[in-house]
């Protein structure tokens, strides 16, 4: 019999991954602050719950997709927490990106009541998402893997077991670090060449066949930022929650992050200008005002 879920967070990601869960045959108990979202919910055909309390009374297992470290403790271990409420032998999955340390205390506090708990955000954006298709890095205990994989395979295709607690969330922040570096990257050195007199379409075309092409460039700058396209697929004020828990946890870790905090700098001037809302390309803005030049609009 597969089990109940209880899903808590009805964003852009979790929308469309509670969308494949119900299409896999679940049975999806949802709730969300928001009532747009709840709305969003019934329309998938869940159910939705009124508090946190009656989802977590209804629900054997519980996947959170929630913005900060914040909004996932004050989910799990609030006054009205779904810790207080989950039976003993319950599980919760953390889909959102956090940091190891708060993954770390969640297993802990969830341990103490024996409930498992996997640390397990996703990769692959609202694409992925909607597809079927993210990847998901998952921290915690073999045993409580195999619990949920039957809930992964539905969201996911690359399911990566990467350590202990809290080891899902040190995998995510290694990538996002890189996200955002990729992008800042990107958008400065064609910023240098527009200001040399080159064209944004002449510059792309040869980057995408060439050393300094990336992921970014490929799947998601030129859809974005480059066609002046700045509905979020990702939150800028997501990815710099992300780059701030890379460089806080490079710190604790005594490693450097000298380039990831160069490209914090620079989402956070986007934010302090109100960009924080749109997707996180949106700092090309930003970066064309200090260059003092237009990167322009892709024709291709
Ligand atoms: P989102 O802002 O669209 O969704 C978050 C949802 O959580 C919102 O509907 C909000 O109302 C709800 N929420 C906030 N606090 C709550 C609470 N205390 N109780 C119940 N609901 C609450 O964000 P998103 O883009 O869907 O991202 C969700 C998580 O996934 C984030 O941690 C993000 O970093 C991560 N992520 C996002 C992407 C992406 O491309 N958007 C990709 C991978 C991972």
């Amino acid at each position: 019999m597969p089990p109940t879920i209880g899903f808590i967070g009805i964003g852009i990601m979790g929308q469309r991954m509670c969308k494949n869960l119900i299409k896999a045959g679940f049975e999806v108990h949802a709730f969300d602050l928001s009532p747009a979202a709840m709305e969003v919910a019934k329309g998938l055909g869940a159910n939705t719950a009124p508090n946190l309390a009656t989802l977590a009374r209804q629900v054997e297992v519980v996947v959170c997709s929630l913005p900060d470290p914040a909004a996932l403790l004050a989910v799990v271990d609030g006054p009205d927490g779904i810790l207080a409420h989950l039976k003993p032998g319950s599980l919760i999955c953390d889909m959102s990106t956090a940091d190891p340390v708060t993954a770390r205390a969640v297993h802990a506090k969830a341990a103490a009541k024996q409930i498992a708990a996997l640390d397990c955000p996703v990769s692959g954006g609202p694409g992925g998402a909607e597809a079927g298709t993210l990847t998901i890095m998952v921290g915690g205990d073999q045993a409580a893997l195999e619990q949920a994989r039957p809930i992964f395979q539905a969201i996911g295709k690359n399911i990566v077991h990467c350590g202990g607690p809290g080891a899902g969330q040190a995998a995510k922040l290694v990538n996002q670090s890189l996200v955002a570096i990729h992008t800042v990257g990107l958008f400065e050195a064609l910023l240098v060449g527009r200001k040399q007199g080159l064209d944004l379409d002449t510059m792309v075309n040869i980057l995408r066949t060439s050393s300094g092409a990336s992921w970014m460039l490929d799947n998601h700058i030129k859809m974005k930022a480059l066609v002046h396209n700045h509905e979020p697929g990702f939150a800028l004020d997501l990815l710099f929650k992300d780059l701030k828990l890379f460089v806080q946890t490079a710190t604790e870790s005594q490693a450097p992050a000298f380039i990831a905090g160069a490209a914090l700098q620079l989402y956070n001037a986007a934010r302090a200008a109100g960009h924080g809302k749109q997707d996180q390309t949106v700092v090309a803005r930003e970066m064309e005002k200090m260059a003092g030049v237009e990167l322009g609009v892709l024709k291709a």
